[in-house]
């Protein structure tokens, strides 16, 4: 005889709750994925990306020897390297908006298989997997932290250790895009710090921030400082989705 209790009671679930589209709602043949169509609208990172940014090129010309583009060649960023599932536009876009805002938190486990494709050179043996941190206030408002939850995610399909409490938001902070470069570094330096007591885990160790979006970097950089100062040998980024073109890098491109 095929078949247990769990599979009875995961075809009992499939035809209660056949398996729908994460973004159309169309019929798929498994939960947790999209249909053909919104497949295809999903643009996936692809070489060549910018290492230390995953913004796609045009080209490879556009990247130097390093792998850098030309706004990482001249400010390169906090962490070493960074790697992006998705561009975020259309489907990816949306997808990663109702993982923050609409409680769509199965989206969450479709995002994180995507990003252990692209990451699989950071996602090295015994690197320590931690979410970017919300402040309190928000976790109360939305229930859970959507980096988090890609966090454990990535870490559960790449078998390593996530560390949801490593890093800590001590203040709320107003969105940034409207800053300059260096204001939103300064609000965000001050705005997250390493929980002391989990300090003695981080020293000689690769880590890999894992956070939904990377735009401007700013919270990204206050983690990278705060993982290194406490003695991390890699901080590495790891998201769901890229912006293709972030406003401060193109401040920075020669012109
Ligand atoms: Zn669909
Ligand atoms: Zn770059």
């Amino acid at each position: 005889m095929t078949g247990g209790p769990r599979s009875f009671w995961q075809s009992a679930l499939q035809v209660l709750y056949p398996p729908a589209c994460l973004h159309c709602g169309a019929e798929v043949v498994q939960h947790g994925t999209v249909c053909a169509t919104c497949f295809l609208h999903l643009q996936s990172v692809v070489a060549p990306y910018c290492q230390a940014c995953a913004v796609p090129q045009v080209s490879v010309e556009m990247l130097g020897a390093d792998g850098l583009c030309p706004a990482c060649e001249r400010h390169h960023p906090a962490w070493g390297k960074a790697r992006a599932a998705f561009v975020y536009e259309s489907v990816a876009r949306e997808l990663i908006l109702k993982l923050k805002y609409a409680d769509r938190i199965d989206n969450a486990s479709f995002l994180a298989q995507h990003m252990v494709r692209i990451g699989q050179d950071i996602l090295v043996e015994d690197a320590l997997v931690v979410p970017v941190p919300v402040h309190r206030w928000r976790l109360f408002r939305r229930r859970y932290n959507q980096a988090a939850l890609l966090a454990h995610g990535v870490a559960k399909l790449a078998g390593l250790r996530c560390q949801p409490d490593m890093l800590v938001r001590v203040r709320p902070t107003a969105p940034l895009a409207a800053f300059s470069r260096q204001a939103r570094q300064d609000e965000m330096a001050q705005a997250i710090t390493l929980r002391a007591a989990r300090k003695p885990m981080v020293c000689g160790r690769d880590i890999v921030v894992v956070d939904d979006l990377l735009t401007t970097g700013a919270t990204a950089t206050a983690c990278a400082n705060a993982l290194l100062h406490a003695g991390a040998r890699s901080v590495s980024l790891l998201v769901a989705g890229v912006v293709p073109a972030r406003p401060d890098v193109d401040m920075d491109m020669p012109t």
